[in-house]
Formats: C-alpha cells, structure tokens, sequence
C-alpha cells in the first residue's frame, strides 16, 4: 500500500511517500481503510526527533478518519464493515490498575497511533476495535479527520478539566489553531461569552463566524490583558484555555480574574516563564496543565458530534504525496483548522 513515513528523523525532507506492507488484524483490531488523516504540530516534533524517538520507520499521521474493511473475527465490537469511524489515536492496554479502574488516561502502557505506531497517513491501518468510533453519515470524511485530537484536546480542557460554566468569561488562545477553533464551538455551545486572539484579521472574522463573541488581533494588541479588562468590566476573565504558552504567558496572568482558572495544553511559542508567586497569593489562580485524555471523554464528545453540534474545520486539504508540503504549511501556520490528507 501507499503511505507517507519516516526511515530518519530530519525536516521535511525526511518524509518519503512509498510502499508499505498491507496491515493484517491481529486479535481484537479493525481494518480501516483510510479516506482522510489530519496533521498536528506534535507531527513536526516526531518528524524532527525533537520530543519522541520511536522506531522507525514509521507511517505518520495521528489523525484518522475512514471506512472499517475488516474485523478481528474475535473482536468484541458492534460496528460493522463499511461503517465510517474515527479513532481515539490513544490505544491503552485495558489491563493495568489504571484502565481497570476507568482511569485509563493515566495507563502507562498507553501507544499513540501516529506516533509509537503506525498512522495515517496511509491506505489501510489496523487499530482496536474499541478505538474506533462512528461519525454521523452526512460529514465528510476530511472534516472528520479534523476532529479528533483537536477537539478531545479541547473538550478534556474545558469541559472535564476546567468545568467550563454558561456564566465564564472565557479567553480562548490562537483562534486559528486545531483546538483554538475547536475550543470556541465548545465554548459557546455551553452558552459561555467566548473572547478570543488571532493574528490576522482574516482568521478573526472565521472565528466571529463560530460564534466568538469579542476579537482582539494580537499584533495589533501584544498587551491584549488591557483590552480583556475592559471586556469584563475590569474584571479579567473566568477562564483562559492556551495553547500559545510563553509569548503569552504574562498577559494570560494579567487577563484572569480573582479566582479565575488557566488550562494549558501547548506551548508552541515555549515552554519557559517566570512566575510572580505573590499574584497566586493575591489572586487564588487555579493553574491547570491538559494531561492524558480518557477514552471516556472521547466517547461523550463523539455523542455530542453525532448529535450535530460540533464540527470539524478543514483549513486546507492535501493529497496523500502532498505530506511534505502540509508539513510545511505548518510552519507557516497561515490557515485556520487543521490541514487534512486524503487516502
Ligand atoms: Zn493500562
């Protein structure tokens, strides 16, 4: 079969579309034939070595969206051949004392397709059964690509982690990010006010149009914590969902209101900042990092998109030889959503 995968770590370069063996089912997994895959920055770290150093090669793309081909005769599972699904890429081992207990984002055991297995950026792949999971008929396979990791992201951070509430001011990083935009319909589907940044006027009027209430162009306003005041009534906002980290670290501080709760969940501009401990003291701050994803959580929020109330967002699409150019235009980060991969 085709796919995109990595021999070495290196830029964009290191990427090579070839042959690949055809994956075969082991006990308890799905076929799937690949119709979209969608790109992370966490895809730019692994093709670099920067963070992960698996074996290789390895078929990137942790992003997955496809047709069930075949099952696992012993798989436990209702779905059927034929069924459109997207996976959870997080595959845990269902035994330890953390998946027994329904703590499974805590499984030490835990594989990332994409990442410490095969991806997506493919024809076929095999997961478990259990990872897969269906999307409504009517939505494109390339905007179902677009939801996984953004969106869990996302929803883990506000909904399960910071307990997002309809009456929270709510400061939402890079509008235009994966989970930027995925964190606005969130947002605003629990009927919270949703400010929000971008860098571009263009990206602005995108997230107006996924309900964002208030807009603040970062370039034009670096010391965006002084319009946030003034968009609260002095106040500051309740709530602040990152995934900018150092650039704006000082300025998210500046924007919280007393008691007012900070999730992170990247730290694409750094990692590095210094805190003044005295505005903790001040200000009861509840500072709160993303951590691991339960597979529960994916299955609520699958509900919610069958539902129809979230979507994915398609920035731009790409063939299957085209990976080296996404990677690219992810470094450019002129687009908004996620870049997608057609199989
Ligand atoms: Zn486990």
């Amino acid at each position: 079969m085709k796919a995109v995968y990595i021999e070495q770590h290196g830029g964009p370069q290191a990427l090579t579309y070839g042959d690949r063996p055809d994956p075969e089912v082991t006990p308890g997994e799905v076929l799937l034939r690949v119709r979209a895959s969608a790109l992370n920055h966490l895809d730019l770290n692994l093709r670099e070595g920067r963070s992960y150093r698996g074996t290789l090669p390895r078929i990137m793309g942790c992003d997955i969206a496809g047709e069930i081909a075949a099952i696992s005769p012993d798989a436990k599972t209702d779905l059927q051949v034929g069924d459109r699904v997207i996976l959870n890429n997080r595959v845990t081992c269902g035994v330890c004392y953390a998946c027994r207990m329904g703590w499974d984002q805590n499984c030490a055991s835990t594989k990332r397709l994409g990442v410490d297995l095969d991806g997506g950026h493919a024809e076929f792949l095999t997961a478990p059964a259990v990872n897969a999971h269906k999307i409504p008929d009517a939505m494109p396979m390339t905007e179902a690509a677009a939801l996984p990791i953004a969106l869990h992201t996302a929803w883990h951070c506000l909904v399960t982690q910071a307990q997002i509430r309809p009456w929270d001011d709510v400061l939402i990083q890079a509008a235009g990010s994966g989970v930027g935009s995925m964190g606005i319909q969130i947002a605003k589907m629990m009927a919270a006010r949703v400010i929000t940044t971008a860098g571009s006027q263009w990206k602005l009027d995108k997230a107006q149009e996924l309900g964002a209430d208030e807009l603040i162009n970062y370039r034009e306003t670096p010391e965006f914590s002084q319009r946030v005041k003034e968009l609260t009534d002095g106040k500051g906002v309740d709530l602040i969902f990152d995934c900018v980290g150092a650039d704006v670290w000082e300025q998210n501080l500046n924007s919280l209101k007393a008691g007012g709760r900070l999730v992170i969940t990247g730290v694409t501009s750094g990692a590095r900042a210094e805190v003044d401990l005295s505005l903790l003291q001040s200000k009861p701050l509840h500072l709160m990092g993303s951590g691991g994803r339960s597979n529960r959580t994916f299955a609520d929020m699958m509900k919610v998109v069958n539902h129809g109330s979230l979507h994915g967002i398609v920035g731009k699409v790409f063939p299957l030889d085209g990976v080296a150019e996404a990677h690219q235009a992810m470094d450019d980060r002129d687009f908004f959503g996620k870049l997608v991969i057609e199989s």
